[in-house]
């Protein structure tokens, strides 16, 4: 690998323990040595942690707590002060230096908010300081957490253009089916295209300790991938697995980078604010948003849920519901109801006002849909 890349590493829980109730630190510190020599070769090294709540809970001799955003809060207040100390001192044995970031997805789902947090990341990378990421579990409520590291590393990848985005898990990759139940399931080499069927075939499965299953992994890689990364799935006890994942070798699963990734504010659209409503619209304008390349026009539209405001990010989904598109509209959901079924020229009519005859402009929504 010649050309310097920048390249997020997602550490899970149980990575972290091996599969124990304690971080295994000589594992960590196996990991730190193989950041630690990419780094050394001249590339960008940021690592999302896990693991907070875990070594809280270990700190505190694993007390009996009732299953709370609280407990979490509590837990990760205590057990995250104490894992960065470890990454510090790692990384240390190595000369270079860490600096902890913690977010929510409060950060990202402010415009203005994402590209301070985007700027943070360019100071300390430009400095040569190797960030450590952790959602900010001990304030970070139901409404403002991303919920699992997953889709966190993936928000992170976006906001520092990495090239690779990979994720260490307890398992090798992505399978046909759930390798634990189904002795038929084959590991997935590569994919190009992130459809249902995957979707389907990755399950719902968790390990217990951490938060994500495929299904986050799964979205993370979405995400990542649409916004320009290569993604690798890939098991963290795999030797010299973050070397090889870096240098392109055939590891766990790998998604391949589009050749035309999102840019600028469509990226933000993917990652950033939840939908606050929905646009249900007919197969006709379903197929011409997904496959034709149009705008939303108010003709397509059968029913609006949930109460929005102008500039709110909202999702298309057609009759079925699967999911077509999300993006930003320029109404709110009331006009929206008004319009439904219109004819472009009659907005005007209808509401006495007209922003333009997209519901959803094409500049402004990303493709969710096969
Ligand atoms: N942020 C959580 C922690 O540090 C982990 C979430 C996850 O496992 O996805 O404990």
């Amino acid at each position: 690998m010649s050309t310097k890349k920048r390249i997020v590493i997602k550490l899970g829980t149980s990575v972290l323990t091996g599969g124990g109730k304690q971080l295994d630190q000589a594992h960590m510190i196996e990991l730190v040595r193989q950041c630690a020599a990419l780094y050394r070769a001249g590339h960008d090294i940021v690592v999302c942690t896990s693991g907070a709540v875990a070594v809280g809970r270990a700190v505190l001799d694993f007390p009996a707590l009732p299953a709370t955003i609280q407990s979490k809060q509590l837990l990760a207040a205590v057990g995250q002060p104490r894992l960065m100390l470890l990454w510090d001192r790692f990384f240390d044995i190595f000369g270079i230096h860490t600096g902890q970031i913690l977010l929510t997805r409060a950060d990202v789902e402010n415009r203005r908010r994402y590209l301070n947090a985007r700027d943070t990341f360019g100071v300390l990378l430009d400095r040569r300081i190797v960030p450590v990421v952790n959602e900010n579990d001990a304030v970070a409520t139901e409404e403002i957490r991303v919920g699992d590291n997953d889709n966190l590393s993936a928000l992170v990848a976006m906001l520092v253009g990495a090239d690779l985005l990979l994720i260490l898990t307890d398992q090798d990759g992505l399978y046909t089916a759930d390798p634990r139940v189904d002795p038929t399931a084959e590991l997935i080499a590569e994919v190009h295209h992130i459809d249902q069927s995957l979707r389907r075939s990755a399950g719902g499965t968790s390990t217990g300790l951490g938060t994500g299953g495929m299904v986050t992994k799964l979205q993370a890689a979405s995400i990542a991938h649409q916004a320009g990364s290569d993604v690798v799935i890939a098991a963290g006890r795999e030797p010299n697995v973050i070397l090889r994942a870096a240098a392109g070798e055939a590891v766990g699963t790998r998604f391949p980078a589009p050749e035309s990734p999102l840019v600028g504010r469509k990226q933000w659209i993917l990652a950033g604010p939840r939908a606050s409503g929905r646009i249900v619209v007919d197969a006709g304008a379903a197929d011409a948003v997904l496959r034709h390349g149009r705008s939303l026009l108010p003709a397509g539209i059968v029913a609006v849920e949930g109460d929005f405001n102008r500039g709110d990010t909202v999702l298309i989904v057609d009759a079925g519901g699967s999911e077509v598109a999300r993006g930003l509209t320029p109404y709110t959901a009331n006009d929206l109801r008004t319009i439904a079924g219109c004819k472009s020229h009659e907005v005007v009519q209808r509401l006495g006002f007209a922003y333009g005859s997209a519901a959803m402009h094409r500049n402004d929504m990303i493709l969710l849909g096969e």
